[in-house]
C-alpha cells in the first residue's frame, strides 16, 4: 500500500477556519453512563490538538457497541462528550444526533478551534450499510476528512468509506500513521533477527497474516491452543486439545517448509476442563486422551524467552493460554515480560490482537513496554495479510 498523508503533512494554514471531519474510535465501555477505560479517547487527543491548535473547527465522529439502527441511551456518547470536555478543557457542541437541522447549525456555527462531537453513528442503519444520501449528509458538514479509526478501516461504512469521495483532502491521523508505520515494516523489511510469537485459538481467521509473517520471520514461536493443531500435523496425540481439521495440511507443510525457524511448545499445564484441577506440566509425548493443555509449560517458557532478545524486531500476536484464569496465566504471564524486556534492551516489538492487549494488561506490563500496540483487531489482520483496507486505501497518497 502506498504511504498516506497524515494530518501533519499539510501546514497549519491550511486548517485555518476549516471544518474537519474526524473519524474516530470512541467505541468505550460505559456501565451506568460511566466510562470504564478511556485509553481510546486519550490516544486521539494529539490529533485532535493539532487541529485545533491550527484553528481547524473539528468534528468528531464515532460508533459505540451494537444499537443496530436504534437509538439505544446506554450506547449515547454523551458520556464521551463530558470526557473530551475534560481533556480538552473547553466546551465539546454535543447536539445529540447524526444527521439532520441541529447537526448542520451547530457544524456551521463552529468557531476557530472549537469541537463537536456527533452522536453514535450506528444509530442509524445507513452507516454500516454504506448508504450513499446518508454519506453525502455526513460530507456536508465538512472540508476536509480524517481517518483516526484504524480498527474500523476494513470495514466499508459511511464514516470510513462512503464519506470520503466528497473530499478532495482525505488525511491519515496520528495514530492511523503510527499503525501503519509499524505493522508495514513488519511485512516489508523488519529489522533482524525477526522473531514471531504466535498464539491464541484460530489460525484460520488470521491465516493470510500468518503466511505473510511466517515468510518474513526467522523464528516463529507457537504455543496457546493453535500448537495443537501444529501438533496434530507432526502426528502427536494431542489429547482433547482442538485441533482445526481445515488447517492440518497447511500446517504440515508450513513445518516442512520452514523446518528451522518453527518451534513448537515442549511441556504443557493439562486439566480435564477449564475449572478443573490443574496438573503439573507434562511432556508432548506425555499428553493424556482424557485431558486439555491450557497452558504452555516452564521449559517451554525457557526454550521461547531464549529466542525474545533485545535486538532486531518481535511481533506477538495471541495469548500462550487460556490465561483468563490465574491457573494458565503462567506462560502468557513469563512471555509478556520477555516481550517487554526485549523493549527495554532495544529490540522493535509490536503486540496485535483485542485478547493479546488484555493478556499484557493482566500480566502488569504497561503499554509503554512495548514500541507499538496495535489496537486494531481484525484490521491489524488483515493489513498484514496484505489486504487493501477501504478506510485506508481512500486516504490521499502522501
Ligand atoms: P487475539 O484476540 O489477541 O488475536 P485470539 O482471539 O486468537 O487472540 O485468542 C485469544 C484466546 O485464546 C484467549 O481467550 C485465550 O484464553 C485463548 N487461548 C489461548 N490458548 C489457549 C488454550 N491452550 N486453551 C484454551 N484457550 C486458549
Ligand atoms: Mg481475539
Amino acid at each position: 500500500m502506498k504511504k498516506k498523508l497524515l494530518v501533519t503533512d499539510l501546514p497549519g494554514s491550511q486548517y485555518e477556519g476549516k471544518r474537519v471531519f474526524v473519524r474516530v474510535d470512541f467505541n468505550v465501555p460505559v456501565n451506568g453512563g460511566e466510562i470504564t477505560e478511556d485509553y481510546r479517547i486519550r490516544r486521539t487527543i494529539p490529533t485532535i490538538d493539532y487541529l485545533t491548535r491550527c484553528g481547524a473547527r473539528v468534528i468528531l465522529a464515532s460508533h459505540m457497541g451494537r444499537p443496530k439502527g436504534r437509538r439505544i441511551e446506554h450506547l449515547s456518547m454523551a458520556p464521551v462528550a463530558a470526557r473530551l470536555n475534560e481533556f480538552l478543557g473547553t466546551k465539546i457542541h454535543f447536539p445529540g444526533a447524526v444527521v439532520g437541522r441541529k447537526v448542520e447549525n451547530t457544524s456551521k456555527r463552529l468557531k476557530n478551534g472549537e469541537v463537536m462531537l456527533l452522536e453514535n453513528l450506528r444509530y442509524h442503519n445507513e452507516e454500516q450499510e454504506n448508504d450513499a444520501d446518508f454519506s453525502k449528509k455526513l460530507a456536508s458538514l465538512a472540508d476536509i476528512y480524517v481517518n483516526e479509526a484504524f480498527g474500523t478501516s476494513h470495514r466499508a461504512h459511511a464514516s470510513t468509506y462512503g464519506m470520503t469521495a466528497h473530499f478532495d483532502k482525505k488525511l491519515a491521523g496520528l495514530m492511523v500513521g503510527n499503525e501503519m508505520k509499524f505493522l508495514s515494516r513488519l511485512i516489508r523489511r523488519p529489522k533482524k533477527p525477526y522473531v514471531v510469537i504466535v498464539g491464541g485459538m484460530k489460525i484460520k481467521d488470521k491465516i493470510g497474516a500468518l503466511k505473510n509473517i511466517i515468510k518474513k520471520a526467522d523464528k516463529v514461536l507457537i504455543g496457546g491452543g493453535v500448537a495443537y493443531t501444529f501438533l496434530a500435523a507432526c502426528g502427536m496425540s494431542v489429547g482433547k486439545c482442538s485441533v482445526e481439521n481445515e488447517m492440518l495440511y497447511w500446517a504440515r507443510d508450513a513445518l516442512n517448509t520452514y523446518k528451522e525457524k518453527i518451534l513448537l511448545p515442549v511441556d504443557h499445564v493439562m486439566a480435564e476442563a477449564a475449572g478443573g484441577k490443574k496438573t503439573l506440566a507434562v511432556t508432548s509425548s506425555e499428553i493424556l486422551d482424557d485431558m486439555t493443555a491450557f497452558d504452555i509449560g516452564p521449559k517451554t517458557v525457557e526454550k521461547f524467552t531464549s529466542h525474545i532478545k533485545g535486538e532486531g524486531t518481535v511481533f506477538w500476536n495471541g495469548p500462550m493460554g487460556f490465561f483468563e484464569l490465574d491457573d494458565f496465566s503462567n506462560g502468557t504471564s513469563a512471555i509478556a515480560r520477555s516481550f517487554a524486556l526485549a523493549t527495554w534492551r532495544g529490540a522493535i516489538t509490536v503486540l496485535g490482537g483485542g485478547d493479546s492487549v488484555a493478556a499484557l494488561k493482566k500480566s502488569g506490563v504497561k503499554f509503554s513496554e512495548a514500541t507499538h500496540v496495535s489496537t486494531g483487531g481484525g484490521a491489524c489482520f488483515e493489513f498484514l495479510g496484505g489486504s487493501d483496507l477501504p478506510g485506508i486505501s481512500i486516504l490521499s497518497d502522501s
